[in-house]
């Protein structure tokens, strides 16, 4: 609220894939938004839960239809994730457009609403030295020859709630006969391999392959 006070009229927009799924960006979140803003005294022009808010052309044309709202409003706001948030930056390039959530990480649902955190993009992926479990994301130093000094009874000395991700890892690598890789000393990472920001032209590469 404290950075909406110089504004007075507000458009909405949600997402119905993760936001909604998370309840931070779905249809009951926007319209929680739209009474604790009104509450403000302010107004809220309108809203759109757009299929995927991330996907900025998408958006873009799913907002025509409020093309009218859009324009009356000061300022735009998102309730999906930094990604969504920015579509809205490119698609309103000379309105204030303002995040209203924190974007934890990228997750795999392991269980309906159930996001857990797998993989960094770093952009050199060792999974096949790992036996498939990602230790730059799993183990909270990231380390890339494990385990610490502090794994305790297969739990991370970060925490009890988190499984030691090089204890998952040798047991993984046993069950499945790969533990003469388990042995190799892994190189430092290659940073320079990641590639944020980034831009993937997939359309490119179809385009090189013909
Ligand atoms: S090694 Fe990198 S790309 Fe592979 S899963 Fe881990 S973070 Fe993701
Ligand atoms: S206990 Fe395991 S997961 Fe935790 S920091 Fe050490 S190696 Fe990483």
């Amino acid at each position: 609220m404290e950075k909406l006070k110089n504004y007075r009229s507000f458009f909405l927009i949600g997402c119905s894939e993760c936001a909604s799924l998370c309840g931070t960006g779905g249809d009951p979140e926007l319209a929680s938004m739209k009474e604790a803003i009104e509450a403000e005294g302010k107004t809220v022009t309108g809203t759109l839960l757009p299929k995927t808010g991330c996907q900025t052309l998408g958006t873009k044309i799913e907002l025509k239809k409020d093309k009218e709202a859009c324009a009356a409003a000061d300022a735009i706001i998102v309730m999906s994730c930094g990604a969504g948030t920015q579509s809205a930056v490119e698609i309103f390039p000379d309105k204030p457009v303002f995040p209203s959530n924190d974007s934890l990480f990228l997750g795999n649902m392991t269980r309906f609403q159930i996001f857990d955190e797998r993989c960094s993009l770093c952009g050199e992926c060792i999974l096949d030295q790992t036996g498939g479990i990602c230790p730059v994301t799993g183990c909270p130093k990231g380390l890339l020859n494990g385990p610490c000094g502090g794994t305790d009874n297969g739990k991370c000395e970060v925490s009890p709630d988190i499984e030691c991700a090089w204890v998952r890892i040798y047991e993984r690598m046993k069950k499945t006969d790969q533990l003469e890789d388990f042995k190799k000393t892994l190189e430092p990472k290659d940073w320079s391999a990641s590639r944020k920001p980034a831009t993937l032209n997939t359309r490119q590469k179809k385009e090189e392959k013909k």
